[in-house]
């Protein structure tokens, strides 16, 4: 082996000034893995060494050269630095970085790189290497710096977009715009699909994409969904790892869960649960474009994009980082450890904190003045630090959220889960009506016509379930369950089926008029394949269904947890039905309940 031989080292600087600001351009010259992609660099094999290291290989001028890349470290729109350890070839190590300082409206960004050569491999020819990375880089941070957009949109480099099938797009482009999708979202997504880098038509998050075209996020999940249908789009369900946020697992469908998944890297099995681990993405249909989602660069900042900051500790050792904290909650991790310290935001907090991520004792929960933070990061053993913005996972369109719409689960009705499997949702709203003295209206008008009032009612219940974002679940008899991924959706939809009924009961006119029992609770739920159908049960539902049966016609009840939720407050504020709280022994649970009656001010 070539480790022992004396190596000598070359360092280059390479200073480009450019007019868009850091904040806009570091999510482009950080994604390291689309520029080497589109500098024409191997793809990467990878595999796993030891705690977050990767172990690399690739075919270099027909040669195979292997390395050890530590993960990268680096804080956004300020600096990434990377280190690889060459196992062969003429490399012994080679390091490279990137900062960027403020420059007016513009930015400068600093590249660097030392490479250590292999004795005899001529220093000259290192030189040469070595620059000619750095004139590669800058002329493409150039070319990146003429085409982004504010909303940090750029158009394609080199070599990062497979071809479309135009024939095959163009057929389905036109399904899809007649489909019912929202127009304006159907054909952002179509032009997505033609035109964006491969690593943005792969296992893309509908709600991120949704965000960065300032487009409603459910009108572009629909339009997502309606495209899968349409044979724009793949489907897939990522189950991810609570701990670094990859998805070390994907399924094609529901029916594909199971209750536990194994994170590979973290070394953790972690319960499955549908508003936490399971997420939905979208990849464009291999027959309409090959895009690969290949490796160019295992410790890229792009795999991980939920990190502000990324920082690896040595055993014992103190590192403070500067970095740009917004008005919203940030989580510090330590990966190793798999442990976690809240920062949330406050006015009157320190700009300057720190966090032990082996001290025992360490606090739950840290405030800070948002602005810049400087952040000192220690820990006991080795350990690989973060920064995450909670609000990137919460921008993922999690299994409880999708299979709640009714668009959902009228186009994917085949979509349920393995039967015998439960699944835990975390907070989920259910609601259940009823016709009132509905065994009378079959006798007076027959059940013929009964049969069309319940019908027709169904439809008029659907219509608000569906205008709310929520899902019927399933009718038993004469009564509706529907499911939300918000209780104020619920409540909001209660509240209007009730103000509204004067359209149906014109609509059933002269057959018969009905009066409708509803109740709402959230909580807790599992989720279940009930029959074919996508169901849930637990104490939730058995307390949502007893809810119902206090409703006394004409009025919705509601639980006590349900109305102290502030988003429900503000629902009661606005639409101002009369309230009253009342005390119930609710049937087959234990002690009394406390509940509230909301009686619509439109109903008499
Ligand atoms: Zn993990």
């Amino acid at each position: 082996m070539a480790h022992n031989k004396p190596v000598s080292e070359i360092r280059v600087e390479r200073e480009v000034r450019l007019s868009s600001p850091p904040a806009v351009l570091w999510p482009l010259l950080s994604n390291t893995n689309r520029l080497n992609r589109s500098l024409g660099l191997p793809e990467n094999d990878v595999s796993r060494s030891g705690a977050y290291e990767r172990a690399v290989r690739a075919r270099v001028l027909g040669l195979t050269v292997s390395w050890r890349e530590a993960p990268f470290e680096y804080v956004a729109g300020r600096y990434y630095a990377l280190r690889r350890e060459f196992d062969n070839g003429p490399l012994a190590r080679f390091e490279g970085g990137l900062r960027l300082e403020p420059d007016g409206a513009g930015t400068r960004a600093v590249m660097s790189a030392v490479v250590a050569a292999r004795k005899p491999f001529p220093r000259a020819l290192a030189r040469v290497f070595a620059e000619k990375a750095a004139s590669d880089l800058a002329r493409l941070f150039r070319t990146i710096d003429a085409a982004v957009l504010p909303s940090g949109e750029c158009g394609c480099l080199p070599r990062t977009a497979s071809p479309s099938n135009e024939v095959l797009l163009g057929a389905r482009a036109q399904a899809l715009r007649a489909s019912g999708a929202n127009a304006a979202a159907a054909e952002r997504l179509i032009a997505h699909l033609r035109s964006a880098p491969d690593d943005e038509v792969s296992r893309f998050r509908p709600f991120e994409r949704a965000d960065r075209w300032g487009l409603p996020r459910l009108q572009v999940l629909g339009a997502c969904l309606h495209a899968v249908k349409a044979g724009l789009l793949d489907l897939s369900w990522e189950i991810m790892c609570p701990n670094c946020g990859a998805a070390p697992e994907s399924v094609g469908a529901l029916a594909g869960l199971r209750k536990t998944s194994h994170c590979d890297g973290c070394k953790i099995s972690y319960g499955v649960g549908f508003d936490e681990s399971v997420e939905l993405r979208f990849s464009v249909h291999p027959s309409v474009r090959a895009a690969t989602a290949g490796v160019f660069c295992a410790g890229s900042p792009a795999h991980s994009p939920q990190a502000v900051a990324q920082v690896p500790l040595s055993p014992g050792q103190a590192r403070d980082i500067e970095l740009d904290l917004g008005a919203r909650s940030y989580r510090v991790r330590g990966l190793c450890e798999k442990c976690s310290v809240l920062l949330a935001p406050r006015a009157d907090a320190p700009s300057e904190l720190s966090v032990n991520l082996s001290d025992s004792a360490k606090p739950r929960e840290l405030f800070f003045k948002p602005g810049a933070v400087r952040l000192r990061l220690s820990a006991g053993e080795s350990e690989l630090a973060r920064v995450e913005a909670e609000s990137w996972r919460e921008a993922g369109a999690t299994a409880a959220l999708v299979t709640s719409l009714n668009e959902f689960r009228s186009l994917f009705s085949s979509e349920v889960l393995a039967p015998g499997l439960e699944i835990g949702v975390k907070r989920l709203a259910l609601l259940f009506t009823d016709l009132k003295g509905s065994t009378a209206m079959y006798e007076r008008v027959g059940d013929a016509t009964a049969y069309g009032v319940v019908r027709d009612h169904f439809d008029y219940l659907t219509a608000i379930v569906s205008a709310r974002r929520g899902a019927v679940v399933k009718t038993i008899g004469d009564a509706v369950m529907a499911v939300f991924g918000s209780g104020a959706d619920a409540v909001e939809a209660a509240l209007d089926m009730q103000e509204r009924i004067a359209e149906l009961d014109a609509k059933l006119s002269p057959r018969a008029p009905v009066v409708l029992k509803i109740g709402v609770h959230e909580g807790a739920a599992i989720a279940i394949n009930a029959g074919g159908v996508l169901d849930y049960f637990g104490t939730t539902a058995n307390v949502a269904a007893r809810v119902q049966n206090e409703s006394a016609g004409g009025d919705v009840v509601i639980s006590d947890s349900l109305r102290g939720d502030p988003s429900i407050r503000e629902v009661l504020d606005r639409r101002a039905p009369s309230e009253e709280s009342f005390e119930s022994a609710l049937k087959g649970l234990a002690g009394t309940h406390r509940l509230w009656r909301l009686r619509p001010r439109a109903v008499k």
